[in-house]
């Protein structure tokens, strides 16, 4: 079972004005192999339950499963893709999808055949030996992409991954993104404020609402495929 299942999620911050309820008695479920996107205005708690299903941060009340197990700490089997682009500047672009496996005991020489197709796969392979500041924002969150794939998890997590960047490239992005999801089939979490980015790339849709921390509706995304 690769899917997410949250059931009665609840999460609270407290803040200095008093308490802040982020999320409040979710019930979620994405099978394995769906893409589904979350779309709700700033504040409605997208981050906080991509946080949750990686184990980033505990839940205050209920139950968070992924793979089938309860969640307890940072879950390794997945791929995350924040919002801004975190890269080593002393590595170049090969060197930071190749940490991925250093980071976790794995030969970094084992993958770079794996890495380096990666690159061609988002755009990347004329620049595998270029350093981060060389790259364009679009770039090095293409470098970001390659590097969460590099260990081929079962689970993809993206927080507002186009967030950052210009119109055009952002169009670009998705497309790439289209096409490699569809190669891969992943389940994906894919945290977004844009509507349009929800529909043309996911199976399924959760509208959040302003009111933190609901979903309030779940749509089903009926377009052709290509
Ligand atoms: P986004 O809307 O793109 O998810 P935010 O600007 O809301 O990003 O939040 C960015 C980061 O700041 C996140 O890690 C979030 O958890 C944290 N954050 C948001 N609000 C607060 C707050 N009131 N106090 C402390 N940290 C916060
Ligand atoms: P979104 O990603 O939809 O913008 P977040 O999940 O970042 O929303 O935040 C949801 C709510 O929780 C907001 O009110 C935010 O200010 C608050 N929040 C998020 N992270 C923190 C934090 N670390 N400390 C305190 N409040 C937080």
């Amino acid at each position: 079972e690769g899917g997410i299942h949250l059931a009665g999620v609840s999460k609270r911050f407290r803040t200095r004005q008093g308490e802040t309820l982020a999320l409040d008695a979710l019930d979620l479920d994405v099978p394995e192999g769906e893409f589904l996107a979350v779309v709700g205005p700033s504040g409605c708690g997208k981050s906080t339950l991509l946080r949750l299903v990686a184990g980033l941060m505990p839940a205050s009340s209920g139950s968070v499963q992924v793979f089938g197990r309860d969640v307890a700490g940072p879950v390794t089997e997945l791929g995350i893709v924040f919002q801004q682009p975190v890269l080593l500047d002393w590595r170049d672009v090969l060197g930071n999808v190749l940490f991925q496996a250093g980071i976790r005991g794995l030969s970094e020489a084992a993958f770079r055949d794996r890495a380096l197709a990666l690159l061609r796969q988002v755009g990347l392979e004329d620049f595998a030996d270029r350093y981060p500041h060389e790259l364009s924002g679009g770039m090095r969150q293409r470098a970001s992409i390659a590097r969460a794939l590099l260990h081929d998890p079962p689970l993809l997590l993206m927080d507002e991954p186009f967030g950052a960047l210009d119109a055009l490239t952002r169009e670009q992005m998705r497309l790439d993104l289209e096409a490699l999801w569809m190669r891969s089939r992943k389940t994906v979490l894919f945290i977004t404020h844009s509507v349009d980015e929800a529909v043309l790339l996911a199976d399924r849709v959760a509208v959040m609402s302003p009111r933190p921390g609901r979903i309030e509706r779940l749509l089903q995304v009926d377009l052709p495929r290509p």
